[in-house]
């Protein structure tokens, strides 16, 4: 029986990396988790796995200290993490990217290993959603998931970090010619129907 990893691979020869680019709100976590099970291709959301370390250790505690007021936590840390996950043996077929990288020297940075590995950046999907929609959507989470960073203050601050450290990564990327936009403000749906088309034409393409 061939598992989800076989038909990825047989259709993209080497890995399918794919970088999700757009503010908080923008559905990019939604989108992936359902990416992963059409795909086969594992979803690395850095916010995931920073929350993951804030369990009372030291880390955890600094790592808190950004979290909270919606700054970034420090590129070398961020590296740190993603780098050990991509080297876990799921990651050998691809990864969706989710909030990394989210500044143009984590962009660099990714560059380089992968580029070591004879691997590199396929697609970087911008989702564009309108800022008070996000500021909505972000509310309502807050409601639901009760993440202490969705309260007004830490969107405001993780709204213009996005804008100031996140969005010229689109420049980086649109440089390559590997940035495509979709329209997130779409049903979530329709949003998953166009990234999928998108995504098959680049592995048609391939
Ligand atoms: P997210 O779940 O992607 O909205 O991320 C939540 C928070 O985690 C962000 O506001 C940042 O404080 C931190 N974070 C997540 N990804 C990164 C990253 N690539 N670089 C720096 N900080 C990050």
């Amino acid at each position: 029986m061939s598992s989800q990893f076989d038909v990825v691979a047989k259709r993209h020869a080497s890995p399918l990396r794919i970088i999700f680019i757009g503010p908080p709100g923008a559905g990019k976590g939604t989108q992936c988790q359902r990416l992963t099970d059409a795909y086969g291709i594992p979803h690395l959301s850095t916010g995931e796995m920073l929350r993951a370390t804030q369990n009372g250790s030291a880390l955890g505690k600094v790592v808190s200290s950004y979290i909270d007021s919606g700054r970034l936590a420090p590129d070398y840390l961020v590296m740190r993490i993603v780098i050990k996950r991509l080297a876990q043996p799921d990651c050998a077929v691809g990864s969706l990217f989710d909030g990394f990288p989210r500044t143009i020297h984590q962009a660099q940075m990714l560059d380089e290993w992968l580029d070591e590995k004879g691997d590199s950046v396929d697609l970087v999907l911008s989702l564009q959603v309108e800022q008070e929609t996000l500021v909505d959507r972000l509310l309502s989470r807050s409601r639901i998931e009760m993440r202490a960073d969705d309260n007004k203050e830490s969107i405001s601050a993780r709204l213009r970090v996005f804008h100031s450290q996140t969005a010229p990564l689109l420049d980086f990327y649109g440089a390559k010619g590997l940035v495509q936009a979709i329209n997130g403000m779409a049903a979530p749906d329709d949003v998953f129907c166009e990234i999928t088309r998108v995504i098959d034409a680049t592995l048609a393409g391939s």
